[in-house]
């Protein structure tokens, strides 16, 4: 049994609103174990919304078509639903006197449009959810050879459509599939490799998934959230889809190592605080390219842990100073910033220390240290380390890059991955 969906509205194809009604009904199906190989967004119009509809008919067994079921004339996809399962629309009082009294309740006439949201094409059902004033359909298509396929049309307004995926569509396919099969997957968030690259360290590994069919891998690359791997295992029980998932990600972890700093939920800086509060270890960080983004990111993890001390955005003359313990033009910037880490762990009171800088002054860019040069420096007892990046982009996108590249490092020496 594999069902698609079709998200019916021009505004989806030019970009007025995101389709994000395809993507929850996705994850509902992936979570009900129906395989879904397909998902489709066309315009309010017609011969487009049927060659949709005939295609769907043609590869798979069910479609779920939500949007354009309003009153208004740009709403078609109930009558060519009607032309494409070759039936008639007919009214259907008891949903056109419902229509009437939600109309009647808010004291208003219901206009003539809104009586075709109760026309449903002969044969089909209406769906027992009805939140807003379109019912859902049930729509039987006949095959000569095999079982019947079906139609299901849903509105466009997330929270009526949702209702009706649960309460209707999800029951009804799983009965009809008399599938018990789960699917369950896992993130593996990796940085410091390319997305080819992983393909590439990858290669033999997907070559045989491919050939096994499950689980299945998918690259997602985050920006600078790194990229993920998702692994996506498919099973008779919950318990069996964990169990492969837990061995996927072994052989996962297998080749790409210290690549992998987090799964599922937990991000670069979750992880370093788990790594430091392990450790019974406390982390002050000073700041002056990043403006504050470190520290914010430390503070607001998830995982909210007390080794985070907190930190100092250094911006001005008199602070740099201060913390440079002179003129800050008298140093390199590798030095200042090992100087700034080894200052964060005294006013900050903390185990480690963190700093990043960078070069952000266009203006005072070198040939040898362009626009862009950032360095990141750690100190803690028994190691310290400076490392001299070059980081692509405009000045948001390095304030970003020197942050998760900085907890990476620490992530790195933390898990004794480094020596
Ligand atoms: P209505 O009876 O309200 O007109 P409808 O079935 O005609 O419902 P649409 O007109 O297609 O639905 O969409 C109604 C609203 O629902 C849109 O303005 C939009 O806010 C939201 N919507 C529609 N399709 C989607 C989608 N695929 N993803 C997210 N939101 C959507
Ligand atoms: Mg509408």
């Amino acid at each position: 049994m594999d069902c698609e969906v079709i998200a019916v509205g021009t505004e989806l194809l030019l970009g007025q609103i995101v389709d994000t009604n395809s993507s929850w009904i996705g994850e509902q199906l992936a979570l009900a174990g129906i395989d879904s190989h397909h998902q489709t967004k066309v315009g309010d119009n017609w011969s487009r919304i049927e060659e949709a509809l005939q295609l769907g008919i043609e590869r798979s067994d069910a479609i779920i078509v939500c949007g354009g079921l309003g009153p208004t004339q740009d709403d078609i996809t109930r009558e060519v639903i009607a032309d494409v399962v070759k039936s008639d629309l007919v009214l259907d009082d008891v949903i056109a006197e419902r229509i009437r009294g939600m109309f009647r309740s808010r004291g208003r006439d219901m206009p003539e449009n809104n009586l075709r949201q109760a026309m449903v094409p002969e044969g089909a059902q209406t769906m027992e959810q009805q939140p807003g004033t379109a019912p859902g359909l049930v729509v039987p298509v006949p095959v000569s050879d095999g079982d019947d396929k079906v139609i299901y049309a849903v509105p466009g307004v997330p929270y009526e459509m949702k209702e009706m995926i649960l309460g209707t569509v999800l029951p009804d396919l799983q009965r009809r599939s008399g599938v018990t099969s789960v699917i369950e997957s896992r993130v593996l968030r990796t940085w410091g490799q390319s997305e080819s690259g992983l393909a590439e360290l990858l290669s033999h590994r997907i070559t045989e998934l491919e050939t096994a069919g499950n689980p299945t891998l998918a690259f997602l690359a985050s920006g600078v959230e790194g990229i993920k791997v998702r692994v996506t295992a498919k099973a008779a029980t919950s318990d069996e889809a964990e169990e492969i998932l837990r061995q996927e990600e072994d052989v996962l972890r297998g080749l790409l190592g210290d690549l992998i700093f987090a799964v599922d939920e937990d991000n670069m800086e979750s992880t370093v605080l788990t790594l430091l509060a392990t450790e019974g270890l406390t982390l002050g960080a000073v700041e002056t390219t990043t403006g504050g983004y470190l520290a914010h990111r430390l503070a607001t993890a998830r995982n909210g842990t007390e080794a985070f001390s907190g930190g100092v955005v250094a911006r001005g003359p008199g602070i740099l100073s201060y913390l440079l313990k002179g003129d800050p033009a008298a140093w390199q910037p590798d030095e200042a910033a090992m100087q700034m880490a080894r200052v964060a762990r005294g006013i900050l009171l903390s185990d480690v220390g963190v700093a990043t800088t960078a070069i952000e002054d266009p203006g005072r860019a070198t040939d040898a240290q362009p626009f862009g040069t950032a360095w990141l420096a750690v100190s803690m007892e028994g190691f310290e380390t400076v490392e001299r990046v070059t980081l692509p982009g405009d000045l948001e996108r390095i304030r970003q890059f020197s942050v998760i590249s900085l907890l990476n490092l620490l992530r790195l020496h933390l898990q004794g991955l480094r020596p």
